[in-house]
């Protein structure tokens, strides 16, 4: 047999077959490609459309983050009692720039490009790149002060700051505002009145960049909104125009790049390889096989760049899900065996360090233990968070919200997935809100909350065991160095009264502060009153010393009013209640004292301080109105001059005297506003009356020690045009007693604004004759419990004479008050008096009844005033 007819149709057999095959693979192959490549342009415009999210994503949490942020940091600064006692009305601009307590440290420090107060009408406080400005915040913001102001004015919570974005000196900014209020338990008023304090953040390429990398954002910043119209991850910022825009990483753009290439090059190669297999069918059908494994080879790459993306994408939305830091995958034996990039720029170790490692040894929870909370994870259920600690690689602990997830496949749980977002600075902004509203800024004391909070506690574990006092201590002669020094001066003088507080107390005790001068002691375990009133000895001594302020020594006193829960009760509210009564109490007693609470102080206090409120209304609402009684010459028919003499329309009591609220009014102040209404009232009226009469009007001392009464007068004789040498100011000698030299300065400067002196009730006080020589008086009034007893016998007749011969003899005017007998006006006339004032010849008379009587006498008609 010829092997050749055997040797011939072989290969023509062979390449048929080879060709069908070859054939087959061809089109295998380019199926293969088309599909491949087809694979590799859905995954990578999946890819690229999950970047646009997630940068967009984060943009916007990075936005968010730092609005939450401001807001926490405005709140700190807006609710706190000392910024609203000198913010709220007219700023106090040396405590908010000079003292730096809302100055430039806001701009060099914290970044805030302009702060200011404002209020419904206008600007209060404006500080631009932390330099103080007197422009209107209208000059900087394009965005409405007013409709600002509004929206946190009609905030159901008050406290609330609110955000918005606006454009600053022409650039986006972020505005928080907030209504400056006290975080202590006083009433709030009209939220219409709360002044709003803005802090601008604007939002300045090098803030940005910062904060987008804080974030793993390329390039954030600001772009015109019509500039970047087929930018879908922009974020908006509102009506400014401007939107947040970060650069795109892009990834399936770069699988693109950084496959095809390979694949043209597979391609090429295989091409040629199919020519090849034509021309060489034997040796090509090995090439085939080849280029099969190659072309499944990179089949399965493309397979599992697949699953990887696929499982990274499933990592995104767990990211978005819980808008976290970084994320983690750990084993179900919390064995860690993925951590993000993030994790390395939040704790600052490599995560290196920590694949491999337990879970548990990096994060700690103080409430649950972390295995525990991990088992509980169970298929169905949702994500859950958890707050943990951690040390950072720089050895400082940080806190992270941990969220979990199981991840399951049909064996059951094999893992688990989840993020941890950084959350220190939320716990740290937390702890200091939380802080501040336990304690009193200036003094570190706590404050009234925390008071409360403790003797709830205290008092429930007391009850059946340890006693318990508070004391409610205020302090005195606070105000004059306050108001006269400034307020610097007076936070010195507070710091040093805590400082003193706490050296008198003991570890278990507590000190705080309730704001003004107030402060409270709480004593532990001590009831008694002589542990008691030794402990008062002690602390009022030691308030007493001077205090040394640049050379000065300051002298405080302090007054104590005591409350016991083994006899007032174990209810803190009702022990302060006492506490605070006692206290009227020891003030009224003399100050630099200490009283310890009865009950029959309850109801006292209660009226008067019932009589205090309405008092104030009263001055507000005007419910004063001035009586006059005239004074005569001796003959009992020439009018001289007249007494001004208030009253009080009360709304339910009717009309009161003046002994029922002048001692009140001197000693809460409300004499300084009625004083001068008085005044006013006084010379307005006087006006209308012949020229040739005075006018006395009283001065109380309280109004020399509260006021600058020389500048009331003044005012008042400026602005109703009364000519001074017609005015008299009637003094008691009582305005000698506390500050003689002051007195006789006042005085002084009294007389040089032309008015005339009169000395009050002289002859009730302790002053001699000999007084009188150094002041610069006209006059002197005696006090009419003489004049009462004139009749009586000879010796008080004789006191009154020597008065009166003293009197003129040092050239003074002599009036005789309270005259109320003929007898009496007889015995004057013999002693040659000089004038007279008394019910006999008129009581006080409403102006009108007045000024009929002063009609009548001028035109000497028979009416007699005795009748009036
Ligand atoms: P005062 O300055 O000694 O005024 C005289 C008081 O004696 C007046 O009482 C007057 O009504 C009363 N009086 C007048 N004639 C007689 C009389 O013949 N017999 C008797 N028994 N009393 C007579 P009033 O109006 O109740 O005022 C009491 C005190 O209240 C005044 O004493 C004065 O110290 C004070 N006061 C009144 N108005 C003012 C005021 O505007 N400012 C201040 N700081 N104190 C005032
Ligand atoms: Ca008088
Ligand atoms: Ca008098």
């Amino acid at each position: 047999m010829d092997i050749s007819t055997y040797a011939i149709p072989l290969p023509s057999r062979q390449s048929a077959v080879t060709r069908r095959l070859a054939f087959a693979v061809g089109l295998l192959f380019v199926v293969g490609v088309i599909s491949a490549a087809g694979a590799l342009f859905t995954i990578a415009n999946h890819l690229d459309s999950d970047d646009v999210h997630e940068t967009q994503f984060y943009s916007a949490r990075a936005l968010e983050n730092r609005i939450t942020a401001s807001k926490n940091y405005i709140t700190s600064y807006a609710y706190w009692t000392t910024a609203f006692e000198h913010l709220s009305g007219e700023v106090d601009v040396g405590w908010a720039y000079t003292d730096q307590n809302m100055g430039k440290t806001l701009f060099t420090t914290d970044g805030y490009d302009g702060v200011f107060v404002l209020d419904r009408e206008h600007t209060k406080y404006a500080l631009v790149k932390g330099q103080l400005v007197k422009s209107d915040i209208s000059a900087y913001l394009q965005a409405s002060a007013s409709a600002l102001v509004d929206q946190v004015q009609t905030q159901s919570d008050l406290t609330k700051p609110i955000s918005t974005y606006s454009l600053f000196e022409g650039w986006p900014a972020l505005i928080t505002a907030s209504a400056i209020l006290p975080n202590d338990e006083r009433p709030l008023g009209d939220p219409k009145t709360t002044s709003v304090l803005v802090f601008v953040d604007k939002l300045t390429p090098t803030k940005l960049r910062k904060l987008g990398s804080a974030y793993g954002l390329t390039n954030l910043t600001l772009a015109l909104d019509e500039t970047i119209t087929d930018s879908p991850q922009k974020v908006p910022l509102d009506s400014t125009g401007y939107s947040l825009i970060a650069e795109l990483e892009r990834p399936g753009h770069h699988l693109l790049w950084s496959l095809l290439p390979i694949l043209a090059g597979v391609l090429v190669v295989l091409t040629l390889l199919t020519a090849f297999l034509f021309r060489h069918a034997l040796r090509s059908s090995r090439y085939v096989d080849t280029s099969f494994d190659a072309m499944q080879r990179s089949n399965k790459a493309l397979e599992d760049a697949n699953h990887a993306l696929e499982a990274s994408e499933e990592r995104f939305r767990a990211v978005a899900e819980a808008a976290s830091d970084w994320i983690w995958e750990t084993d179900r034996r919390l064995v860690i065996t993925y951590l993000s990039g993030r994790f390395s720029a939040v704790t600052g170790f490599s995560d290196r360090q920590w694949l491999g490692q337990n879970f548990e040894e990096l994060l700690q929870c103080d409430t649950t233990p972390l295995s525990l909370w991990f088992s509980k994870l169970t298929e169905e259920s949702h994500a859950s968070d958890l707050r943990c600690t951690y040390r950072d690689q720089s050895g400082q602990t940080r806190y992270c919200r941990v969220s979990a997830r199981p991840i399951v496949d049909k064996s059951g749980v094999i893992g688990y997935r989840g993020t941890a977002s950084d959350i220190t600075d939320e716990v740290a902004a937390h702890a200091q809100i939380q802080h501040l509203s336990m304690h009193d800024a200036l003094t570190g004391l706590p404050n009234r909350n925390k008071l409360s909070r403790f003797l709830e506690e205290a008092l429930l574990l007391n009850e059946h065991s340890m006693p318990l006092s508070v004391l409610m201590i205020d302090l005195d002669n606070f105000k004059p160095i306050n108001d006269s020094l400034g307020h610097p001066v007076g936070d010195v003088v507070l710091q040093e009264v805590a400082h003193r507080l706490r050296d008198c107390t003991r570890e278990h005790d507590l000190v705080a502060r309730l704001g003004g001068d107030e402060f409270v002691v709480v004593l532990n375990g001590m009831d008694t009153h002589s542990e008691i009133d030794k402990f008062c000895t002690r602390l009022i001594g030691s308030l007493h010393q001077p205090i040394d302020h640049e050379g000065h020594a300051l002298h405080i006193g302090a007054s104590v009013g005591v409350a016991v829960s083994r006899r007032q009760g174990y209810i803190a509210s009702e022990l302060i209640r006492c506490a605070d009564i006692a206290l009227y109490q020891a003030k009224a007693d003399g100050k630099n004292t200490w009283c310890y609470f009865e009950s029959h102080m309850s109801d006292q206090i209660q009226s008067r301080r019932q009589m205090e409120d309405d008092l104030r209304l009263a001055v507000k609402n005007h419910e004063f109105l001035l009586h006059y009684q005239p004074r005569y010459k001796v003959d009992g028919k020439e009018i001289v001059s007249v007494e001004a003499l208030v009253r009080w329309q009360h709304p339910t009591q009717g009309l009161l005297g003046p002994d029922l609220f002048i001692p009140l009014a001197e000693q809460t102040d409300l004499i300084v506003p009625l004083g001068r209404w008085v005044l006013r009232e006084a010379c307005e009226t006087a006006l209308t009356w012949p020229h040739d009469v005075l006018l006395s009007v009283n001065l109380s001392p309280a109004q020399f020690t509260h006021s600058d009464v020389v500048e009331d007068v003044r005012e008042v004789l400026v602005g109703t045009r009364f000519p001074a040498s017609r005015l008299e100011l009637e003094i008691t000698e009582n305005v000698m007693l506390n500050d003689t030299e002051g007195a006789l300065n006042t005085m002084n400067a009294l007389k040089q604004l032309g008015v005339r002196l009169n000395m009050d009730d002289f002859g009730t006080g302790y002053s001699s004759l000999g007084y009188l020589r150094a002041y610069p008086f006209d006059g002197i009034k005696i006090d009419k419990r003489f004049i009462a007893s004139i009749g009586n016998g000879e010796n008080d007749r004789a006191v009154v004479q020597a008065i009166i011969s003293l009197g003129k003899a040092m050239g003074l005017t002599v009036t005789a008050e309270g005259v109320e007998t003929e007898e009496q006006l007889g015995i004057l006339g013999k002693d040659e008096c000089h004038e007279v004032q008394g019910y006999l010849m008129s009581r006080p008379l409403d102006k009108t009844t007045f000024a009929k009587l002063l009609k009548a006498s001028r035109f000497e008609q028979q009416l007699d005033p005795r009748v009036l």
